[in-house]
């Protein structure tokens, strides 16, 4: 049996013949298999794996091989890959084939990863919990009677309970980082625009952005600079030049870091979250960092802007989703008309229905100025207190969530509650700004805490830097 450590590692194994990555392949089929019962994995695409695992064992041996070779990827049910089903966890697009593959999938490829196969999670991207999947929870493997956080909770499940190196996700308000926080992992939400989004299905475009989901943060700095750069499919996708971020991952360099007073003295934080954000805080002012608690007025706000933008526009990019282009169409149509309802009706899930209902509802002629408009008022606020912070702080710490992973069902019947579990973490994407989560300590309760460091736009360089010293 291969135990992996980090990419770098599992490179020199594989160079020495330590092990292969057909050898790699069926042992984590083999995991896969055994931990069926987490449910983190909607389908694994043996086939494939095994044919590229044979293709880059050779290319091993005549040492042509990329930079992730052998280094075993699941994907998060949004992200395309040709020739492979995409479902997005929800009926509606059940069976559905990938025609082309994500930009995000084409640099793995081209660096002789190898992709196991498609990870459960909240329908298209929403949910905290990953309860919202039409094809079942995903359970936490730290404790297997809470939930993994979501909405890339197959993807968090599968890294932290080995059943692939690193799994990619996305984040649209914590996404990435919330499930990670949860099971132990480092999840890395990138600049808005610094991975291409070509190939993952939309939620919230302008809020979107791919990330890994890794055991390490050297590992999460490597994939960054795979995937990152400009993409001709994607105008939103940055032209700035790609640092390389894995070379300056252990400088020894000092910061500046800001807290939120509003967010340390939150109500709804758990204390001893709050203790160990603190304990946190403490340990990097004696490594030399220069710490102070700043004021940020607009806490309260992050969450019903997140809610009223987001939900605009899903409710414009769902509406693809028409039995007619895509996936599902309902055998009990008669006509165009009764196709498009039935279809949508029967194929979307209950969250995704109340934000289609939402997102139409504060887009709609009499409430657009009112709720949709305000919201985009709030968001330039939002951004501008948060770039002035970053202009006299490096980087911006808080707890990635306000507790540890709840118990299945304990948010399920009142969407508001759900939905301020991502209180910390819709503050980066509203900005568009970096953000990570870090493993910070144990809670008594037996579950993982997490810390998360924001960072300015396309810094992510000194954002790794610092999440590596932590
Ligand atoms: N939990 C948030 C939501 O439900 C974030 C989702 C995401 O980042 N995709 O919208």
């Amino acid at each position: 049996m291969y135990t992996f450590s980090t990419i770098k590692n599992l490179q020199s194994d594989l160079a020495t013949g330590n092990t292969s990555c057909v050898q790699l392949v069926n042992q984590t089929v083999q995991f896969i298999e055994e931990k069926k019962h987490l449910n983190a994995f909607l389908e694994v695409f043996n086939e494939s794996a095994l044919a590229q695992a044979l293709l880059v064992d050779e290319k091993i041996k005549g040492k042509t091989a990329g930079k992730l070779a052998g280094v075993i990827i699941g994907l998060k049910d949004n992200i395309c890959y040709k020739g492979h089903k995409v479902s997005c966890s929800s009926k509606i697009l059940e069976g559905f084939e990938s025609l082309y593959s994500s930009t995000v999938v084409e640099r793995l490829l081209s660096e002789d990863a190898i992709i196991i196969g498609r990870l459960n999670c909240d329908e298209f991207a929403m949910g905290s919990s990953n309860e919202n999947s039409a094809f079942g929870k995903v359970l936490n493997p730290i404790n297997e009677k809470t939930v993994p956080g979501g909405s890339s909770g197959g993807s968090a499940v599968a890294v932290a309970a080995n059943l692939c190196h690193v799994a990619l996700g996305s984040d649209t308000g914590g996404s990435i980082r919330q499930p990670a926080s949860f099971t132990g992992t480092v999840g890395l939400k990138p600049t808005y625009g610094r991975i291409s989004r070509w190939g993952l299905v939309a939620y919230a475009s302008s809020f979107d952005q791919i990330g890994p989901i890794t055991k390490t943060v050297e590992d999460a700095a490597l994939l960054l600079e795979i995937m990152a750069g400009k993409d001709e499919f994607d105008t939103t996708a940055s032209q700035k030049k790609v640092d390389s971020y894995t070379s300056g991952l252990s400088e020894d360099k000092k910061f500046r870091i800001a807290y939120l007073n509003e967010c340390v003295e939150s109500n709804g934080l758990d204390p001893e979250v709050k203790k160990q954000t603190l304990n946190a805080l403490e340990k990097l002012k004696a490594s030399g960092h220069e710490v102070t608690g700043v004021d940020f007025p607009f806490l309260d706000f992050l969450v019903p802007t997140y809610y009223v933008l987001t939900t605009a526009e899903a409710s414009s990019n769902l509406s693809r989703f028409d039995g007619v282009h895509f996936g599902y169409r309902s055998p009990n149509a008669t006509d165009l008309e009764s196709t498009y309802k039935k279809t949508r009706s029967e194929g979307f899930g209950k969250e995704v229905k109340r934000r289609i209902m939402l997102g139409t509802f504060v887009l709609s002629a009499g409430y657009y100025d009112a709720y949709y408009g305000k919201a985009q008022k709030v968001r330039n606020k939002i951004r501008q207190k948060t770039r002035e912070i970053l202009t006299e702080h490096d980087f911006i710490v808080t707890p990635s969530t306000p507790g540890t992973a709840f118990e299945f069902g304990k948010n399920s019947t009142d969407p508001i509650k759900m939905y301020l579990e991502d209180i910390f973490t819709v503050q980066a994407n509203i900005v568009g700004c970096p953000a990570i989560s870090v493993p910070n300590g144990m809670h008594s309760n037996g579950l993982p805490i997490g810390l998360q460091i924001m960072g300015r736009d396309f810094e992510e360089g000194n954002l790794l830097n610092l999440a590596n010293q932590i």
